[in-house]
């Protein structure tokens, strides 16, 4: 008798349930797989936890860079010049792209503008192990030039994913290159340096490149501003 009452105000229940639900205009319901699924599941306990994006390891993204043919600076390299440093690295230096040495070495800012950064980062208290330094384009454009808009485009998804990687705090892009490809600015560095921006929840410092500071030293005292600014905001302890 009990159950018999339990079931005719379960029908009762229902029924007012449908009525609600045609007087607002819904006649029908979704009876897909997923759809039966979801509802199958309703009132047994909560939804488990989305699992946690997989994040793509450095060596994942280097593999699938593997001999890089996608731009035509693959004619002229020596080699590619993937990146180095910290993969854990709290702050990324990312410049603009290979010169002569560094296409010889495979490694970034080892040049005279390497040196240079090497000071700039002792001179902010770290390490060159402790930050990791890329480029925006990892094969060197002849006569240095700039990177053209369809070398950056060919390269530039593996420099976000080597980001999405490290996940850094700070990212100090050096000269106009990098801060433009990063911030998809037009605008010109001198503008831009000394502030900070935000990309993908991580702090972006733009600063001038060593190398248009070995010819315009009088520029140093900007970079040495930008660097303080720097200093002020990284958690150096944490
Ligand atoms: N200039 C850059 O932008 N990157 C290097 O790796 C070297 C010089």
């Amino acid at each position: 008798m009990v159950e018999r009452e339990g079931f005719v105000a379960l029908l009762d229940e229902l029924t007012r349930a449908l009525l609600q639900m045609a007087d607002a205009g819904i006649h029908g319901v979704d009876c897909s797989p997923e759809n039966l699924k979801a509802m199958d599941e309703w009132g047994r306990g909560p939804a488990p936890p989305p699992a946690p994006a997989a994040t793509e390891t450095l060596e994942a993204v280097r593999a699938h860079l593997g001999d890089c043919r996608r731009c035509k600076l693959c004619r002229s390299r020596t080699n590619i010049v993937f990146g180095c440093g910290n993969p854990k690295a709290r702050l990324m230096f990312i410049g603009e792209g290979p010169g002569h040495e560094e296409d010889l070495a495979g490694e970034p800012f080892v040049g005279a503008a390497g040196q240079l950064l090497n000071r700039i980062i002792e001179a902010i208290k770290l390490r060159r192990s402790d930050v990791y330094i890329a480029n925006v384009v990892k094969c060197r454009p002849p006569g240095n030039r700039l990177p053209e808009t369809e070398e950056i485009a060919a390269c530039v998804p593996f420099l976000r994913r080597q980001i999405a990687a490290i996940r850094p705090l700070f990212i100090c892009t050096l000269g106009g290159c990098a801060a433009q490809t990063l911030l998809n600015t037009t605008e010109a560095v001198s503008r831009l340096r000394g502030r900070i921006f935000e990309v993908e929840g991580i702090r972006v410092l733009p600063t001038f490149h060593p190398a248009y500071l070995l010819r315009n030293p009088e520029k140093k005292r900007d970079v040495w501003d930008d660097m303080k600014r720097l200093m002020k905001e990284f958690p150096y302890e944490a």
